[in-house]
C-alpha cells in the first residue's frame, strides 16, 4: 500500500465515511446473505484501524466494500459530497449498481441502527440537490444515484 493511501484511509473524515458505508453493507448482507459465512472485515482499512466497529460480512460483500474503501480514501472531492450527486463517477458501473441497491435497501433501515442523522443528512442533500438540479435543467440522474461510469475499466486506478 502507498503512503498516500494509507494517510488517506487515517484521515478522520474517511473513516468515518467508511465506517457509515460498512455498515451499511453490513445491514444488507445480513439481510441477504444470512445463509452465509459471515466474518468481521478484512481489509487494507480495517488493518489500519480506521474501523471503530468491524462489520461480518460475507466474503462477496467484503469483497466490494474493500473495493469502495479506495473510492472513498482516493476520492478527489473536498468535501465529499453524496457519490449520486457527483459528475466524476469514479466506480465502475457494476460496483456502482451493486452499491445503489444496497443504499435503497439499508438506507432506511440504518435510521434505527445508529445512523439516524446520517439518514438526514441524507434526505435533506438529496432535496437540495433536486432542487438545484431543477433549476439549473441538469441531467443528472437523480434516480440511479450513484450512476457508475462505464468507462471505468476493471482496474483499481484512482479517480482522475
Ligand atoms: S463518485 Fe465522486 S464523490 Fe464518490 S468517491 Fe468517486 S469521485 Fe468521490
Ligand atoms: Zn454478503
Amino acid at each position: 500500500m502507498s503512503r498516500d493511501l494509507e494517510g488517506r484511509f487515517r484521515d478522520r473524515s474517511v473513516a468515518r465515511d467508511l465506517q457509515t458505508l460498512a455498515d451499511m453493507i453490513g445491514i444488507w448482507c445480513e439481510g441477504h446473505h444470512a445463509d452465509r459465512e459471515r466474518r468481521p472485515l478484512q481489509s487494507e482499512a480495517s488493518d489500519l484501524g480506521s474501523y471503530r466497529r468491524r462489520v461480518r460480512v460475507c466474503e462477496e460483500c467484503a469483497g466490494h466494500l474493500r473495493y469502495a474503501e479506495k473510492r472513498r480514501a482516493l476520492c478527489p472531492k473536498d468535501p465529499k459530497p453524496f457519490c449520486a450527486h457527483c459528475e466524476i463517477r469514479c466506480y465502475r458501473a457494476e460496483e456502482a449498481a451493486w452499491q445503489r441497491q444496497v443504499m435503497r435497501y439499508s438506507g432506511p433501515r440504518s435510521m434505527w441502527r445508529g445512523h439516524f442523522l446520517d439518514g438526514l443528512r441524507h434526505m435533506f442533500e438529496t432535496f437540495r440537490h433536486r432542487r438545484q438540479a431543477r433549476r439549473t435543467g441538469s441531467q443528472n440522474d437523480e434516480s440511479t444515484g450513484l450512476a457508475g461510469n462505464p468507462d471505468r475499466g476493471p482496474s483499481d486506478r484512482a479517480p482522475e
